[in-house]
Order: C-alpha cells, then structure tokens, then sequence
C-alpha cells in the first residue's frame, strides 16, 4: 500500500504520514489536502520512498484527501525550503507556507468577485458611509479588502452593497499577463556595461550556478545592465525574480522595465489584493510569468523555470525578515540559485562586507562599474562641523547648507535633505513636569506627527490624539517636541526660506505606489524645490535638477553603537549622496555631523571606499564577527514579564560549553517590550568552525516553556 510523509502547512507538527488512496498521484512536491483532526488542511507530500521510523501500518493511517491541480514543488525548491529551516532553525511548515503564500493562492474559483463604487448613493446616508464612499473612489477589491482600505467595518460595506452603491465586479485570476519582449528597446550600453551584461548573459546561458557581485557606484547604470541577462532568459523562456528592497521604490523601475521590454513586469508582495495574489501565483507555478519583481517573500515561489535571480540593493536592511523564519533574502537568493543552478546577481553600490569578503575570497564573481554613465561626474562630498557651526536655538540646519539650498533654488535646482526620522519630534514631553509620552505595548517614546496630528509608536502602529492636556499634571498646553523629525525640518526650510515647495516624503506620504509614482512625477516636473526625505528616498531615485543633497545628521546611525553602525551610516550616507548630480549637471553633498574625525565620516569626505572597508574588515576580524565569526541571537518573549525572564534564565542555565563559542546573556533585549512582549535575549558568537544551528536545536529542543513564552533563534541577526 502507497503511502507518504506529508508537510502539513497549518500545523507546528513535524512531517505526518497518510495512505494514498487509489487511483490518487502523489508524487513528492504534490500539494494535497489532509485530514487533520476534524478539518481538512493544505499540505506538501514531502517523501514518498524512504520513510524511516513508519511504524503505523499503512492501512490504519488515513488517506489523503485530493491532490491539488497545481504543479508538484520541484525538488530544488524543496531543497531550498529545507535548508532555510535547517539553516535559520526555523519550522519545515513556516517555511513551506511561504511557497504556498499560506495557501491562500491556491484556493478559490478562476473567476473573483470584486466590488467598486457604482456612482450611486445610498437612500439614507451616514457619516461612516460618507467617510467609506470617500475612502473608495478609485478602488476595487474583495469586501474585506475595500473595509481595510475605508476603515469600516464589513457590514457597513455589505450594506453599501445591498443598496447598489457598491457594484461587483467579476474578475477572471486565470488571464495571462502580457508578454514581455526581450528586444522591444535596447539601450546602447556603455562598454563597461556591456563587459558586464555579457558576463551575466553568458552565465544565464550555461544554465549553471554563478553568484555575482555586482559592484557599481551610484549612477553606474546597474539596471540597464542586469536588464540584458534577464532579456536573455526571456529570449530562452526562462522566468526571472528580481527583488527590490522597498515597495515605494517599485514605481521608478516599472517605468524603465516597461520602456525596456515593453510591459510591466509580474509584481509580487505582501500588499497585493487576493485576486492579483491568486494570479501571480498561478502564473508563477505554470510558467505565464516572465519576470517577476517582488519583496523577499517573492523568493520562495514555485518557479515552473527560473533563470535567473537578480536582487537590487543588496545590501539593504530590508532583505533582512525579522518576524516569523528570520532569513536574510539576500543570502537566501545565492542558496536558490544554487539548488536551481542559475546565476544570482546582487547589485549595489555599498555592498555588504559579507558580500565583498565572498568576492575576495573567490565565492562571489565580482563585477565592477567604477564610474558614472554618460560622464556624469561623483558628487563633491563635505562636512559640516556641527561644534562650529551652530545652529540657532531650536534648529537643526547650519547656515552654509541653507545657503547651499537657496543657491539651488535660486538655479532652479533641487534639494534633498536626509534624516533618518519619521514625524515631527522623536520624543515629546511635558514642559511642566516632564512627563514623556510612551508607547503602552513597546519600551520606546511615541512620536510626534504633526501633519496627521497624531503621537504614533514605530514599532507596533499604536495611536493617540496629542491630549490638549498633560496626562501627569494636567497642564493644559504644555507639550514640547524635542529633536528633529524629518517633518521638523521641513518647517525649519519654509521658515528660512519661504518660496521654496518642500515635500516630505517617506513611508507615510509614499505609502501606495499611486502615490510614489505621484512624487516622482512631481518632482520629475520641476514642481518640488527642496525634499526632506528618511532612508526611502536614498535609492532608486534619479533625478537629473537634483544637485545637492544635506545630511541633517550624520551622527544619527553611530548612537546605537553595534558593529554594524558605521557599516550602515556609510551606506545610508553614500547612497544618499549618489542622489547628487547623477547627469549633466554637477552635484554637490554636505554632510552635517559633531564628529567630522570619525573614520567612516571621514572616509565618506574622502572618498576612500576601500579604506573604510577596509578597516572595518580589521575591527570585524577583532570581534569574531561575520564573515569571520559567526552571531546568533535567542530572543526569549512571553506578555508576562517574570515568565520571559524565567525562561530566558533556564536557557541560559543550560548553556552548552564549548571553546570556540562565547555566550552573553540572557539580558533585556533592544526593545525589551515590543508589542506587549517583554523580551529577553542571548547572544552567541561563534567561530565559523562550529555546528551553530546543531548545538542551538539540541540546546533549545530539550527545554520546555510554559505556553505562553516563545523562543526565537535570529542566525545571522543583522545587529549584534
Ligand atoms: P545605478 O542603479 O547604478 O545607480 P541607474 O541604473 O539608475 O544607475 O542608471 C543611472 C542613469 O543612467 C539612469 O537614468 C539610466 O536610465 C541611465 N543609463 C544607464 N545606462 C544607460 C544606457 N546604456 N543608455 C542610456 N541611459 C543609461
Ligand atoms: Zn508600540
């Protein structure tokens, strides 16, 4: 009798074996429903041959239910979902339901329906329906979806619908996307580019594992480059996955994708409605979709036939995942090319020093492009001394950057102004007695946003109306912001220099593509002088009047003190300054700090790329820190505080000993509340010798915690 080891997707179960029915193919990879107490759950036959340790007779384990008609996972994605879990010491089943996107995607009929505003009103009209009509013009989406974006309930929409002023729409999943052409335009490329497209093309061609660094300054011309390897694989039929770190930056790229190939590409990320999700899906697992650009969840889709994987930005922050299975895409996306064996390009222009240390030693191929294209020139880099050059009181800006900035605005040019900071003030407090406002579920201050006039926690989403009175004292009025925000200097430009239009743009004001697409058209047209942006405007943009770019505050990133912040503040610094002049005309940055002496500061004025790196490869090597040493973190959590310190105590009283591996802890973790957990966390550092994920499962599988505490292993965390 037939029987298989199945990966149940909703279930933190190990593997469970169940008999295949007769007449039923259920080859390894086949997506079947199984039993499982009462209901009925998507799961992914995992083995079918050997399967040790199955002691159940066949006849007595329960059949399977059907086998879905979708195409069997392959086994190099099986490969992949293995390794991550074994990798990251995460769940077999967490990983797999991101190849099924939770099997969400799998379900429903080919054709949805979807509702829209059909025009007309309702007989009676309440303020909430009034509110919902507003909220949905334009829109169209599944009830639950449109109650999301409204922020109604589903009755209120179920009764908009009723009454006609909602009208559905059916929506057929299974229609193809239109074809993209690998020849539609071709750019002449620079010979630099071409040296490096060929080295792709070819690699794409021989069909075989290649990892690539793609090692560009800013302004190089990266995209038109990769854009000729994935033309070569649409020329083969072969799928492409290009990541990109943020959804806001997506817009730009469609534009150039579409101007290269002659339609938009297949989108893929966590804000996708049901039907697109459904769709792309489907067309992912058949093939019908060429190039697929998506969020790191986009990795684990069930390619029918990639060729080539290309992540942008590669060393961004963003690949990192640090809810669920933490893994980090970038290194995730070299492990799929490898089980596909297809090349991986990761482009930047301020790699990772894991990346650079892969090209040295050989693992990475590393491909340079080490000017500009079309002759722009680098833009000129100097700081400002903050302890010279000080501010007034209550401002941030030193004098010879407003200066910069009305010279730009008296040429027609424009500014962007970098802070790392959401909102008005990072911290506001009572004048009278002192109170700070702090968020109830996170240890972290709630910060001001004074255009949506709200007190907003980073971590956790919670929100309150500013109170027109102190919580503690009861002072009436007497909230002070204190230090900057990005929407603080906004005010501070329009103060000093009043005729300049100044938009603020982060992941509050980009929040939809609609709205990305909106700026940079805006600013494309000449219509936004100066721009006050966080690390969401340091890439992707290329503005040609963009001439000059300020960093409020250079500092900023070094405070956390880990061994990655100068890692981190030269690339924020050196991506945002690659906003400057990127075509005829030359750009100029001016870097505001207290530490102009500081080695990455001064690298940065310098110029000295491979000084900096260099160093901080030194003090890497010092603190057995990656690529040399290897970091772990355990974070312990539970609502109550005593069981997470409890927990996180027994963990570390079971502290395995060996000697090339240090374990600190357990302590409060960064952010010891977030999101009503407390949180505590141990820190390993390990030679790379060492059998980390071995030893942690077998230290971490023997304990066992009450229910309400949750351990969570972060290999490779990306502070440490
Ligand atoms: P990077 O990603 O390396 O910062 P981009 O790919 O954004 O650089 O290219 C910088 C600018 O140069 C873009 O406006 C791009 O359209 C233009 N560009 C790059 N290569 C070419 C080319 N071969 N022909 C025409 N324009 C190009
Ligand atoms: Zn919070």
């Amino acid at each position: 009798m037939n029987r298989v080891r199945c990966l149940v997707l909703n279930a933190a179960l190990g593997p469970l074996d169940y008999r295949v029915p007769e007449g039923m193919v259920a080859e390894p990879g086949q997506v079947v429903e199984c039993p499982l107490g009462p209901r009925t759950v998507v799961g992914i036959v995992w083995e079918a041959e050997r399967l040790p340790g199955a002691e159940v007779p066949a006849e007595k384990l329960r059949p399977l239910r059907a086998a879905m008609p979708i195409p069997p996972l392959s086994a190099a994605l099986r490969r992949l979902i293995e390794w991550t879990a074994d990798y990251y010491c995460a769940p077999l089943a967490s990983v797999a339901r991101m190849a099924l996107s939770s099997g969400g995607a799998l379900r429903g009929p080919a054709t949805m329906t979807e509702y829209r505003l059909s025009g007309g009103m309702p007989e009676r009209m309440t303020a909430q329906r009034e509110a919902a009509i507003e909220a949905l013009e334009g829109e169209q989406a599944t009830v639950r979806e449109l109650a999301g974006i409204a922020g109604v309930s589903e009755a209120v929409l179920r009764g908009l619908v009723s009454h006609g002023v909602l009208e559905p729409v059916g929506v057929d999943c299974d229609r193809p996307y239109p074809r993209a052409a690998p020849d539609h335009a071709q750019p002449d490329l620079s010979a630099e580019q071409q040296a490096a497209a060929d080295i792709f093309t070819d690699a794409v061609r021989a069909k075989r594992f290649a990892p690539f660094l793609l090692d560009g300054v800013t302004g190089s011309g990266k995209t038109e480059t990769y854009f000729e390897p994935i033309a070569e694989a649409l020329r083969l039929g072969r799928q492409v996955l290009v990541l990109l770190p943020e959804i806001a930056l997506t817009e730009a790229f469609l534009t150039r994708f579409e101007e290269r190939f002659g339609t938009a590409p297949v989108l893929w990320h966590s804000a996708l409605k049901s039907t697109e999700r459904r769709r792309a899906w489907r067309a992912i697992a058949e093939g019908g979709a060429q190039v697929v650009v998506g969020a790191r969840s986009a990795l684990f889709l069930p390619y029918a036939k990639l060729g080539l994987v290309v992540v942008d930005e590669a060393h961004e922050v963003s690949f990192k995942q640090d809810d669920g299975v933490r893994y980090n895409a970038r290194d995730v996306a070299v492990m799929r090319g490898h089980f596909e064996r297809i090349p991986v390009v990761l482009a930047s222009a301020t790699p990772a020093l894991e990346s650079l240390a892969m090209a040295e030693n050989g693992t990475y191929t590393r491909v340079e492009l080490p000017r500009r294209f079309g002759g722009a020139q680098m833009p000129s880099i100097t700081t400002i001394d903050l302890t010279q050059e000080k501010p007034g009181r209550g401002a941030w800006l030193a004098e010879p950057l407003i200066a910069a900035i009305a010279e730009r605005l008296e040429r027609g040019e424009q500014s962007l102004l970098f802070l790392n900071r959401r909102g008005y003030a990072p911290l506001t407090l009572c004048r009278n007695c002192g109170f700070r406002f702090k968020c109830p579920n996170c240890s972290a201050w709630l910060v001001e946003h004074r255009f949506s006039s709200r007190l907003a926690c980073h971590h956790c989403g919670h929100e309150t109306a500013p109170p027109p009175t102190c919580p503690e004292c009861g002072e009436p009025d007497c909230l002070v912001a204190c230090g900057p925000g990005v929407e603080r200097i906004a005010d501070e430009v329009a103060d000093r220099l009043p005729e300049a239009r100044v938009f603020v743009a982060t992941s509050d004001t980009l929040n939809s593509p609609g709205r990305a697409a909106q700026f940079v058209a805006q600013v494309e047209s000449g219509a936004i002088d100066v721009i006050v942006g966080t690390q969401l405007v340091t890439k992707g943009f290329h503005f040609p009047e963009l001439t000059l770019v300020g960093v409020v505050d250079a500092d900023l990133g070094l405070e956390g003190g880990d061994l990655r912040a100068a890692e981190r503040t030269y690339q924020q610094v050196a991506q945002v300054a690659g906003r400057a002049g990127r075509a005829s005309k030359p750009g100029e940055v001016l870097i505001q700090t207290r530490h102009p002496d500081a080695p990455v500061i001064a690298a940065l004025a310098s110029g000295d790329r491979d000084g900096f790196y260099e160093a901080e490869t030194e003090a890497r090597r010092m603190a057995g820190a990656p690529p040399f040493g290897r970091w772990a973190a355990i974070i312990v959590s539970s609502e109550e505080e005593d069981e997470a310190r409890e927990a996180a105590n027994r963990i570390g009283a079971a502290r395995p000993r060996h000697d090339d591996m240090a374990i600190y802890g357990p302590a409060p973790a960064p952010l010891s509340l977030l999101r009503g957990r407390y949180r505590y966390r141990l820190l390993i550092n390990a030679k790379r010798s060492v059998e980390l994920q071995a030893i942690l499962r077998r230290w971490l599988g023997a304990l066992h915690h009450t229910a309400g505490v949750r351990v969570n292993v972060d290999v490779d965390p990306y502070s440490f």
